[in-house]
């Protein structure tokens, strides 16, 4: 299984690995911005559309 561990948006916690954040670049036509929500790095990412390997 794919996880979000293997992607390029987790960036784990330094205290606890295996947590983090995933951080999107998101563009709208009036700004660009980084956007963060915390995730586990065993979540399942094969039903992300955002996954990009690392
Ligand atoms: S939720 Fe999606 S984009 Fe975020 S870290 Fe997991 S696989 Fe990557």
């Amino acid at each position: 299984m794919t996880t979000c561990n293997e992607c390029a948006s987790f960036f784990p916690l330094e205290d606890d690995p295996s947590t983090g954040d995933c951080v999107q670049r998101v563009v709208d036509p009036r700004q660009a911005y980084y956007k963060a929500k915390p995730v586990e790095d065993a979540t399942d990412a094969s039903k992300c559309d955002q996954f990009k390997k690392k």
